[in-house]
């Protein structure tokens, strides 16, 4: 099932309707369906429940009356069943990466990256459970004192559209992990693999352990989020609708994860050679079809080879093959939908008008076959740090490039932009790296290898792109509370507080 064309979709044997997930079973969505297309040839796949209120109050129902038991099973079991699903994602990935192809748009060769995070998350989960601290105990002045973890309850997790299965496993494997259970809400635009993935738990966890409406964010999302019977709120998504998630959770008291958007710096010494930290500069921009938040998309290069790398930077892109998303050899291929397409060409726009200037790109391009898809070129704009084109976030294959003589003015305007997700530098002085890399306000710096993720480390934002962090034992921690117990063998004699 390497590269498939449309005829194909019939081999992926989807079912014709995503209701919700609830109980271990898919049930009729309470509110009807609607269509879950691909993004690049605007063929329906499969229709998805049009999830609403009556939809998440049975997914809380089933998940509250899952939690005591599951609450309840060792460390142990847990870690044995989330190596399983790690095993079972890892057995069915061929399916449900082409699935995730076709529903997102994005080239297929890049899923290999997505599986892959996520079959480790759930392996890593397994294994850091077991080794997290749990609580102890120790004698205290006549008696003893516990100290214990224990998880939140039902939690309710929001994902978006770009990477489905990367977002799915950073939710639930660490909540799964620490002993709760689940209610998550899909992204309208990129469900089916999510719920297909949820159907394989079934065979694995028990009824209710992990539940999922699927539907729009204003409809199942707000009704997920207002209800009155969950434990946490984790979201992932824009900045806007964080805050509104944020806000409900300090209004209700409750622990919130925020994973929110991202604009990262890119710094290029003038000590690189060229070739190579043009070919890391360019999968900075692009992967994920650009649309990820952890993007390197601000790329600032030193003066003394500015003309150069840019040179080579625009060579390198023109190589770039746009095409079918199921197509092996495709580098870039459709953005989710036609509001992001039009999106990201209003942004070309608006960097035209304030004085930027596009040397590579910046338009829609038209493959056979899929005229429904927004294919967008590899785009180059020369612009200044404090343009709108360079501060906000595009969520398409689009980099900014700027000059740069002074490090700590290149500092000064890397970190000048409301976000903090990640940040990259090339060099071949480690001692310039490092130095750079500790001033960068960004939860994640990477030097000389942009997205090098390494499972157990921390991911999450400075400043606007969230709060909390995730892929990390840290998550264990967000999804657990302590108690203290303390054992006295003896009360006070009578007469003491008199
Ligand atoms: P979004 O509009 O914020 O949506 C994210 C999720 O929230 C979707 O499932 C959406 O539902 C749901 N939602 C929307 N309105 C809601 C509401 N009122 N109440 C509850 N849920 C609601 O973001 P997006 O357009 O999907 O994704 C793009 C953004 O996500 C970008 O800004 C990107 O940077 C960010 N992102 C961040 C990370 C990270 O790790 N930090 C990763 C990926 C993406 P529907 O879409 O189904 O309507
Ligand atoms: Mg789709």
């Amino acid at each position: 099932m390497e590269a498939i064309g449309k005829a194909n979709v019939a081999d992926l044997k989807l079912a014709d309707q995503y209701g919700p997930l609830i109980n271990g079973e898919i049930v009729e969505a309470a509110n009807g369906y609607f269509d879950s297309v691909n993004a690049a040839t605007g063929e329906v796949l499969a229709q998805l429940g049009r999830g609403g209120k009556e939809d998440v109050d049975k997914a809380v129902e089933a998940a509250r009356a899952a939690f005591p038991s599951w609450a309840s099973t060792s460390i142990e079991e847990r870690s044995i069943l989330l190596n399983k699903i790690a095993e079972v994602l890892e057995e069915n990935q061929d399916r449900l990466k082409l699935i995730e192809c076709m529903d997102t748009g994005r080239a297929i060769h890049e899923f290999d990256l997505d599986y892959q995070l996520a079959i480790n998350q759930f392996r890593y989960f397994a294994g850091a459970i077991l080794t997290h601290y749990q609580g102890d105990s120790r004698p205290v002045d006549n008696g003893y004192l516990i100290t214990k973890k224990e998880p939140l309850g039902v939690c309710a997790q929001i994902i978006p559209w770009n990477v489905p299965m990367i977002m799915t496993s950073f939710k639930l494997a660490p909540a799964l992990a620490a002993g709760n259970t689940i209610v998550l809400k899909p992204a309208e635009d990129a469900c089916i693999s999510v719920i297909e993935f949820g159907k394989l738990l079934s065979d694995i966890l028990p009824p209710g352990v992990v539940n999922m409406v699927p539907g729009y964010g204003n409809e199942a999302g707000q009704a997920l989020i207002d209800h009155p019977d969950i434990d946490k709120l984790a979201f992932t998504g824009s900045v806007e609708v964080g805050r509104l998630v944020g806000r409900t959770a300090g209004d209700r008291i409750l622990p919130v994860t925020l994973e929110l958007g991202g604009k990262a710096p890119h710094i290029i010494f003038p000590d690189v050679d060229i070739e190579t930290a043009v070919e890391n500069a360019t999968l900075g921009y692009t992967f994920f079809n650009g649309e990820s938040c952890i993007l390197g998309t601000r790329l600032f290069i030193h003066d003394d080879i500015y003309d150069e790398f840019v040179d080579k930077l625009i060579e390198r892109a023109k190589e770039i093959k746009i095409g079918p998303p199921t197509d092996r050899s495709t580098r870039l291929a459709s953005l989710i939908n036609e509001k992001q397409g039009k999106r990201v060409l209003n942004y070309f726009e608006i960097a035209r008008n304030e004085g930027a200037k596009i040397l590579y790109g910046g338009n829609r391009v038209t493959v056979p076959g899929h005229e429904h898809g927004y294919f967008i070129e590899p785009t180059i704009i020369e612009a200044e740090s404090h343009m709108r084109i360079a501060q906000e976030e595009i969520f398409g294959p689009a980099a900014t490039v700027t000059r740069w003589s002074d490090i700590d003015e290149v500092v000064k305007a890397a970190n000048e932009v409301d976000y903090g997700l990640a940040a990259g530098i090339m060099t071949d002085n480690m001692e310039n790296g490092l130095a750079v890399a500790n001033r960068m306000e960004a939860g994640s710096v990477w030097i000389n290898s942009y997205f090098n993720f390494q499972t157990g480390a921390p991911f999450g934002g400075y400043k606007n792109s969230g709060v909390g962090r995730e892929y990390s034992k840290e998550a264990l921690d967000s999804y657990s509370q302590s108690k203290t117990i303390v054992a006295a063998y003896k009360r006070p004699p009578y007469g003491t507080f008199l």
